[in-house]
């Protein structure tokens, strides 16, 4: 199989389009389209901070629901953006604040037909894919060896979140210890979640959350070539939101 993944968009449109673009597609009727049939993979957090979260997500939606030709797998911004669709009190913080003020700028007939198709999306993925007999798994925030192809809490709560040990750090942000260091398995693991400067890639994992909604780039990892995509962001860049490994 061939195909494109890529990071964490959180309503990045027009860098979405230019890193697709960059990757060899067109965009017919809305949609991007490769003249190989190449297919998309998307490892989640498609909304929240950025300008166009919600056309995002009509777009994936369209690209995984309607023509079967990509996969995704939600983030901890998609899951809490379909409690909010659900109807749970969520707070409209970290980002959710700007997908809300879309959602409710648009008409009742139009709210009502975003939010079918999110709940439909979020609950018709899996909460890691794994692909190619094995040989491919997209989890937003990576996942252990141990829990792929597992259903259980634990995974899920790997895949949303990360590595979370519970505390936090003085900024109040959680702590995460480093999976991908210790990472031993055959499977390429793709993920986002973290963003870094470049695209973090150690033991068999890529982190290709390159923070295009914080200024830096948009990225995409093509399958099985292994290769390295990336666009410039069009957003203002916010250097503190990049975590630096070294
Ligand atoms: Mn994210």
């Amino acid at each position: 199989m061939k195909i494109d993944i890529i990071g964490d968009i959180h309503g990045c449109l027009p860098e979405f389009k230019a890193l697709t673009q960059e990757c060899g597609y067109e965009w017919k009727d809305g949609l991007p389209v490769h003249p190989d049939n190449r297919l998309l993979g998307f490892v989640g957090d498609l909304t929240d901070r950025g300008p166009s979260s919600l056309k995002v997500a009509d777009i994936v939606w369209r690209l995984v629901m309607e023509q079967k030709r990509a996969f995704y797998t939600p983030g901890n911004h998609c899951n809490k953006l379909y409690r909010y669709f659900m109807g749970n009190k969520v707070q409209e913080t970290h980002g959710l604040e700007t997908t809300v003020a879309e959602y409710k700028s648009l008409p009742k007939k139009e709210q009502q037909t975003i939010r079918n198709k999110f709940i439909d999306l979020y609950e018709k993925s899996p909460l890691h894919v794994v692909l190619d007999e094995n040989r491919l798994v997209i989890a937003h925030a990576g996942i252990k060896e141990e829990f792929i192809g597992k259903t259980n809490s634990k995974m899920k709560t790997f895949v949303l979140y990360g590595d979370i040990t519970g505390e936090k750090h003085p900024d109040g942000s959680p702590v995460r210890r480093d999976w991908a260091k210790k990472y031993r398995g055959k499977a390429i693991i793709v993920y986002g979640h973290t963003p870094v400067k470049e695209p973090r890639i150690i033991n068999n994992t890529y982190n290709i959350d390159t923070g295009a909604v914080f200024g830096g780039k948009l990225t995409a990892l093509r399958y099985p070539e292994m290769e390295i995509v990336s666009v410039a962001s069009t957003m203002p860049y916010i250097g503190e939101k990049f975590k630096d490994f070294t």
